[in-house]
């Protein structure tokens, strides 16, 4: 009953520009208009796209611990007292942070206790809008009484209303609540009259440094209502905002280590803006910087496990260096703004290996308590001083408020925003698994109706993904898929049959009539794969996963005085000092044996679902050095400092540990 021809069709969207070119643009969606470049993915509304299994788990997890209960458990900053909700307290980025993550949690939950926490805040910032079209907390009167632990200066500053502006663009994804529209209308304005004399920068250069979030926003709204000026506005927050193009392009990420002037956040952050303004000026210099940008911090501070050298400001690639957790979930973000107008997949690779790698170890089980920094080899978890540019002693240990409480607050939007960028609309009207989890999407395709697909599977851990299609029967419209750069033998078939695809810039298109039951099936081998990094140290991948050794862990709660919390420690009950053979690891005989059953929460030892054994000798000159491993030998050194006797050790999922080696020496 099927059609028996299938017709694969060929989709150029890289570079070339070809949708640009022939102007397609969605029909059914909030996509770029022109003269905007046309997108040839866009982003759907907040709900249509419904997490299961794993992915729901975690959501369900953010529910019932920081996220649902921030208000309680960080009552300073997100209590009532908050200026975004005309308290005398914190009145800068934290209040709006939680909420940025807050609200797509409560749509895709459809979580009423969730969505009334997040409307109060909304509710707010639309009631007190200046009739200047000023929005967010109002000035303190002059000698205001300081209330310690939170930023009640400030409130002018454009930065905290940048965050504030995803939240409000959010929610009205999911609502269509049209006082959104008239707030964001107004403040741009605003923005426009007043931006010539109070810059980006007038109060601190975070404004300076994240003016892409703005950008990104006056453009979405552009796509709305069509008013010109916002692309007035756009070309004067560009101009006000920090040279991302410049830098990522130029050589300075691989001039300095550490780099005092690049703080590790906005460098993530920075990585849209280029991509966002390209929307308006389409020069390919603006494409070029980013994979430039992400080239020199992977060189010169880069880890295996896809982040860099970050423990305040920029700071080389010892694999013993922290990296912060907004830095990870701002990286996140850059890849999900950027897909969806580039296509390109290597981004949809990249927030595959933060989300499924670096994103489930920095935070507890239960997501009750969070790591400011993470290390690529981290073998002690303690509260002592590191050789982090930022060096309090707490910046490692599972705490709330330790570190810097911006994590705290930031940390809510990873999951629930990874889930919302697994699916796109597309150009043509049809619909783009581009990041892989499971799930399930309902959209518009074709002209206007609806099709229900889902999606399951056990990926990232394992390599079959089976998509079912509900709706019309012989509904045509075309169906995209993206072959991961790492997989050099993809399969796909339909309704069991195996169909040959051709993948265009890794993207496969299957453009025919779709009817309720149909099945396509897409298999992605994931191979080892071995990259080498600081001191020439070697890292293992398979498929989207990194890997580790296993080390087997001590957690202990702490109560400390001067602490807002408890929190926990980490000591190793294994060893961690082990050195790779080059001989052996160059045969490429490593197997990976995964479980039948994986558990909805397989991010810990206990759920560990793959495993993969290797020979290894211990190095004992390699100890603990200020509460980290100790550095890495440097290349050269002599093989006769490792122990004779042979030993297997056991590598698992990165996203697996808490403690770890996933840079390996070698001998
Ligand atoms: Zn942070």
């Amino acid at each position: 009953m099927w059609k028996q021809i299938i017709a694969i069709v060929v989709g150029l969207y890289l570079h070339n520009n070809s949708v640009f070119a022939k102007e397609n643009r969605n029909l059914h969606y909030i996509t770029n208009q022109a003269p905007l470049v046309a997108q040839p993915y866009t982003a759907l509304p907040l709900g249509a796209i419904k997490p299961k299994g794993m992915l729901l788990k975690m959501l369900e997890l953010q529910r019932d611990g920081l996220t649902g209960h921030l208000d309680s458990i960080y009552n300073v900053v997100c209590g009532d007292n908050n200026g975004w909700l005309g308290g005398t307290g914190d009145g800068w980025e934290r209040g709006p942070y939680w909420i940025d993550g807050l609200v797509p949690l409560a749509y895709i939950l459809d979580d009423a206790g969730l969505k009334a926490k997040a409307q109060k805040w909304i509710e707010w910032s639309i009631k007190n809008q200046r009739e200047d079209g000023y929005f967010g907390p109002h000035p303190l009167p002059e000698g205001f009484k300081k209330i310690p632990g939170t930023q009640q200066d400030m409130r002018e500053d454009w930065w905290p209303k940048m965050v504030m502006l995803k939240v409000l663009q959010q929610y009205y994804t999911a609502t269509k609540d049209e006082r959104i529209i008239k707030l964001m209308t107004n403040y741009f304005r605003y923005q426009l009259k007043t931006l010539p004399e109070k810059k980006l920068g007038f109060i601190t250069f975070w404004a300076e440094q994240r003016g892409g979030d703005n950008l990104a926003i006056v453009y979405w709204l552009y796509n709305i209502t069509g008013d010109k000026s916002l692309l007035e506005l756009a070309e004067i927050i560009h101009k006000q905002t920090f040279d991302w193009t410049e830098i990522y392009s130029g050589n300075v990420l691989r001039r300095l280590n550490p780099l005092p002037q690049l703080h590790c956040v906005n460098v993530a952050q920075g990585l849209k803006e280029p991509i966002i303004f390209y929307q308006q000026h389409p020069d390919p210099k603006y494409l070029d910087a980013v994979k430039k940008g992400l080239s020199a911090l992977k060189d010169c501070h880069g880890f295996v496990n896809g982040m860099y050298g970050g423990d305040e400001h920029l700071h080389g690639n010892d694999p013993t260096q922290g990296s912060e957790l907004c830095s990870a979930v701002e990286m996140m973000y850059c890849f999900e703004s950027i897909l969806p107008v580039t296509g390109d997949v290597y981004y949809a690779d990249y927030l595959e290996k933060i989300a499924y790698n670096v994103l489930p170890t920095q935070s507890t089980d239960n997501y009750m308590r969070k790591q400011y920094f993470q290390q690529a080899n981290q073998v002690l978890v303690t509260d002592e001083r590191h050789n982090f540019f930022d060096n309090e002693s707490h910046r490692l240990i599972f705490g709330t408020t330790s570190g810097y409480p911006c994590c705290l607050t930031n940390m809510h939007q990873g999951w629930p925003k990874f889930v919302q960028n697994l699916w796109y609309a597309t150009a043509d009207n049809g619909i783009a698994a581009l990041v892989y989890g499971p799930s399930e999407v309902t959209a518009k395709v074709a002209g206007g109706e609806e099709v229900m697909i889902t999606e399951k599977t056990d990926y990232p851990f394992k390599e079959n993904i089976q998509f079912t299609f509900h709706g019309k029967s012989e509904l045509k419209f075309p169906f995209h898929l993206r072959i991961p750069e790492w997989c050099k033998n993809p399969a796909i078939s339909i309704n069991g049959k195996t169909v040959e695809a051709h993948a265009v810039n890794n993207i496969v298109i299957i453009n025919r009539a779709w009817s309720s039951g149909d099945v396509v099936e897409l298999n992605l081998a994931m191979d080892f794969r071995y990259s080498h990094w600081y001191e020439n140290s070697v890292g293992i991948e398979r498929g989207p996963l990194v890997y580790a050794l296993r080390v087997e862990e001590e957690w202990s709660e702490i109560t400390r005085e001067g602490y807002d919390d408890t929190f926990w420690e980490v000591l190793p009950k294994s060893p961690w000092n082990y050195s790779l053979q080059k001989k052996e690891r160059e045969k490429n005989l490593l197997k990976a044996e995964v479980k039948d059953q994986i558990d909805t929460n397989p991010w810990n030892l206990k759920n560990v679902p793959i495993i993969v054994k290797m020979k290894a000798n211990r190095l004992p000159i390699w100890q603990l050095e200020r509460g980290s491993a100790g550095k890495l030998p440097s290349p050269g050194w002599p093989n006769s400092t490792v122990e004779k006797q042979e030993e297997e050790i056991t590598l698992i999922p990165y996203g697996c540990t808490t403690l770890r080696i996933s840079q390996f020496p070698e001998n």
